[in-house]
């Protein structure tokens, strides 16, 4: 509750209280720079939800500080994920709104004799650090340092010869204590703000200032952040102002993907895959494309659900989050993705008519009716020339049942290509079968002399082969639970969470392990049912697994379809 924040001085918490009126205030903050990922839906679910269920409200807030990496494209992209995800925004922010008001606080900070203008390089900073000694600019006088610090407003110094530093703790235990830095040059126009500004506030010094000036009541974020705690406390307290409470939880991650904008962005740039919304990529993008609903994204979420300690999620458990979303609404279709031809040597007479249900479960999903002549496709791995122990589909000198028809096929010959490749399976058809079928096979008919309609059909496979990453062990050595390793005191300043693996020296060891097999392209045979969808629509092939209809379309105007996941076969099948 948020008027139960001890940490935050009293009279602070009156006005803050009288603000708010006590409702919790929670806030999103992405940074600009790439698209939304599972992470960040993670993120999101607990932001939003939280709030909600205190009555409260959530903050979209941009976290727009490094003008460099940041695209109004992300901006509108993460707001439109965010609606997707079902998340409503009580305001959407822009850090950079705030920099007037960060600039005014700067100012503030120096009359309290709590930041100096420093013309340390990045070498020197570090060493700084390490030996944990004094800046030689650390003491300048008030005066000075307001008169410089504006000089670096107006553009007096070059990019890197000022920074405003803030003046903590060089003696402290604590790395992220060691005078971190405020502010730097920076001669880059900023893609909200435009030129207005070449000195920009660092993450450090902005996100414990906008918490505050927001009203957050509960600050949530990653276990990597636990040690930035200290300077975030320290920031709001010495300017006096409201503080919020800081919660980590861990971070998200999830066998055989990454989730790491700036890893997903060398797999877009590397040309790895087709682009941030390539239906194997763990983006909300990608997902959406994949076929993943709003709905099972938010149920994987709430069963990963809030810890402290470090996890790796299976990719599994997504995919069950996905089947259980869609097992009672979607309908079903026989689909045939790598057919081999049946030819029923005793058919007489007319084709024939098959009524099958839309779902087996639920009849009030009516029925489509579907053609069934002398010739019709199985797939291949259904049909086999010797038999397999639990082997239970068409053996030859064998039968199986047919789906929905009831029919039973009795193979009694084969055609061969020159290789030996079985071309077609000669049969006969038993339209009574004296007894039931010990196991029955789905397939694909039509008109006779006619070919059924064909699709396209892409088959993912995981995005990476391993399912622990190499890099996520690097990550979970370098950051303990506990959060009180030290990471390396150098460079403390414009490290964020997740960028610290790029600068190990196997940087690019991760995408040797890309699955070369992660998309199969075939050409299946379809029921005519689903022969003229559009896109979204979604079908469970029976047996196959739940499709989505792509926004591409082939060159002669069919429909691609994306395997959003496999169905769960059980033995007899
Ligand atoms: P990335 O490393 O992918 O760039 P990030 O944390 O730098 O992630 P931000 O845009 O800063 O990306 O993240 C916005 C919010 O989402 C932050 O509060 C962050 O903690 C949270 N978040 C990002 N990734 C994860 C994750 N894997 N698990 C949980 N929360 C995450
Ligand atoms: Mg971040
Ligand atoms: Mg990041």
């Amino acid at each position: 509750e948020p008027h139960e924040n001890k940490q935050a001085k009293p009279e602070l918490l009156a006005e803050h209280l009288k603000r708010t009126n006590g409702v919790v205030v929670t806030r999103f903050p992405p940074e600009p720079n790439g698209f939304l990922h599972l992470g960040h839906a993670k993120s999101m679910n607990l932001n939003f939800s939280y709030a909600k269920k205190f009555n409260g409200y959530t903050y979209l807030r941009f976290d727009d500080t490094n003008p460099e990496a940041e695209k109004i494209e992300y901006i509108n992209a993460i707001k439109d994920d965010v609606a997707w995800m079902g998340h409503k925004p009580a305001h959407v922010t822009h850090a950079s709104e705030y920099f007037d008001k960060l600039y005014e606080l700067a100012v503030e900070l120096i009359k309290r004799g709590k930041a100096y203008v420093c013309h340390q390089v990045a070498d020197e900073i570090k060493k700084g650090r390490q030996d944990r000694t004094d800046s030689p600019w650390r003491d300048r006088p008030v005066e000075e340092n307001l008169r410089l610090f504006e000089d670096m407003k107006n553009g007096k110094f070059k990019e890197g010869e000022a920074i405003l530093r803030m003046k903590q703790d060089m003696k402290s235990e604590n790395p992220v204590m060691r005078d971190l830095i405020a502010y730097r040059i920076k001669y880059t126009p900023h893609p909200h703000v435009g030129d207005k500004w070449v000195i920009y506030p660092s993450y450090d010094y902005t996100h414990c200032l906008n918490d505050s000036l927001e009203d957050i009541t509960h600050s949530l974020c990653t276990l990597e952040f636990e040690r930035r705690r200290e300077s975030y406390n320290w920031l709001v307290d010495v300017l006096g102002l409201y503080r919020p409470l800081v919660w980590e939880c861990s971070r998200l991650n999830v066998t055989h993907v990454v989730l790491s904008k700036r890893k997903l962005i060398k797999l877009v740039d590397g040309k790895f895959v087709s682009g941030w919304d390539d239906p194997r990529m763990p983006t909300i993008r990608g997902l959406r494309r994949r076929g993943y609903t709003p709905t099972a994204i938010n149920d994987f979420c709430n069963r990963v659900g809030v810890t402290r300690t470090e996890n790796l999620i299976a990719y599994e458990m997504l995919e069950q989050c996905i089947r259980e979303d869609l097992d009672l609404s979607v309908h079903r279709a026989m689909v045939v993705l790598d057919p081999i031809k049946v030819t029923f040597t005793n058919f007489t007479g007319e084709d024939r008519k098959v009524t099958v249900p839309n779902h087996p479960r639920d009849p009030t999903k009516g029925t489509h009716d579907l053609v069934f002549s002398n010739v019709i496709y199985i797939e291949r791995a259904d049909f086999r020339l010797e038999e397999l122990k639990g082997y239970k589909r068409l053996v030859l000198g064998k039968s199986v049942g047919l789906s929905h028809a009831g029919f039973l096929v009795h193979a009694k010959d084969v055609k061969k290509d020159g290789e030996g490749n079985v071309t077609e399976i000669l049969a006969e058809i038993e339209y009574q079968p004296a007894k039931k079928p010990a196991a029955f096979i789905h397939w694909v008919s039509a008109k006779s002399g006619t070919t059924p309609a064909t699709a396209e059909v892409r088959l993912y496979d995981k995005l990476f082969k391993s399912p622990t990453l190499a890099a996520y062990k690097e990550e979970k050595n370098k950051w303990s639970t506990s959060g009180k390793t030290a990471a390396p005191a150098e460079d403390v300043d414009e490290v964020e969470e997740g960028e610290e693996e790029d600068k190990a020296e196997d940087k690019d060891k991760w995408l040797a392990d890309l699955n070369p097999d992660s998309l199969k392209i075939v050409t299946a045979y379809v029921d005519e049912s689903i022969a003229d969808v559009k896109e979204g629509h979604r079908v469970q092939f029976e047996r196959n697994g739940y499709f989505v209809v792509d926004r591409e379309v082939t060159s002669e105007g069919r429909p691609v379809w994306n395997r959003t996941v496999k169905v769960i076969l059980s033995k007899c099948d």
